[in-house]
């Protein structure tokens, strides 16, 4: 993420964080939900433009300008979890649940559903330390899914097991959720209930009714068949129904 581009960004975007969120800097808040609609309008296009097509690089970025942000304020660095909500509405990343296909893999999709299935919030790893104790060395590895991570590493200076070192890791609530679709169009015709499975990063802890998903959907490892199921990696949920 060190090109050009990126390079001249950076300024402006950290500048935008400090102007926008300052209560939050101030206040030293850990969860942090950026504006795109906001980003979008305060001439940072570039940067909606970037989080549709990386949405994994751009929080990072995001993240990256926060710290800088957050620094320059309260000079020491930040312990935040990032994430984003309001896509703007020129994006049209906004999609109907049972049309999740292949080509939004990897992208920033939006979608609704109505929660057919909650399993209780865990802690999972979201920045995973490992130290070995042989040689000494110490790995910090950014986690994309602790449902899918192994702790079982070997350390690549001497191939000996690596252990957990918790002092350098970093834990975020995950929770598991099922959803239906909610076009009722699509419902009456179709007799079959179609289900989509959503991991929450950073959840609140969603149980029921109608939600709203901004998401990153993925493929399930699978190490015997060429199939793969879509999952999706949800950045953010907001209620927007109760069940009735
Ligand atoms: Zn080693």
């Amino acid at each position: 993420m060190d090109d050009k581009w990126i390079q001249n960004i950076r300024p402006r975007l950290t500048e935008y964080l400090k102007v926008f969120y300052i209560d939050d800097i101030i206040s030293k808040k850990r969860e942090i939900t950026i504006d795109l609609d906001n980003v979008y309008k305060t001439e940072l296009i570039e940067v909606m433009e970037f989080l549709e097509e990386f949405p994994n690089d751009g929080i990072e970025l995001l993240e990256e300008c926060y710290n800088d942000a957050y620094y320059s304020m309260n000079c020491e660095k930040p312990d935040v979890i990032i994430t984003v909500k309001n896509i703007p509405e020129e994006f049209q990343c906004n999609l109907e649940l049972q049309d999740l296909k292949s080509i939004h893999i990897g992208k920033l999709v939006e979608f609704d559903g109505k929660i057919k299935n909650a399993k209780k919030i865990v802690s999972g790893i979201k920045k995973l330390g490992l130290i070995c104790t042989s040689c000494g060395e110490i790995r910090i590895k950014n986690i994309d899914n602790p449902f899918e991570t192994s702790l079982e590493n070997s350390c690549p200076r001497c191939a000996q097991n690596m252990y957990l070192l918790n002092d350098e890791s970093k834990y975020v609530d995950y929770q598991e959720i099922t959803l239906n679709p909610i076009n009722k169009e699509f419902n009456s015709k179709s007799e079959l209930i179609l289900e989509q499975y959503v991991i929450l990063e950073n959840s609140p802890g969603i149980y029921s009714g109608v939600v709203k998903i901004i998401g990153i959907p993925y493929r399930k490892q699978n190490k015997k068949t060429g199939v793969f199921d879509i999952m999706v990696k949800g950045i953010y949920v907001e209620k927007i129904e109760d069940e009735k």
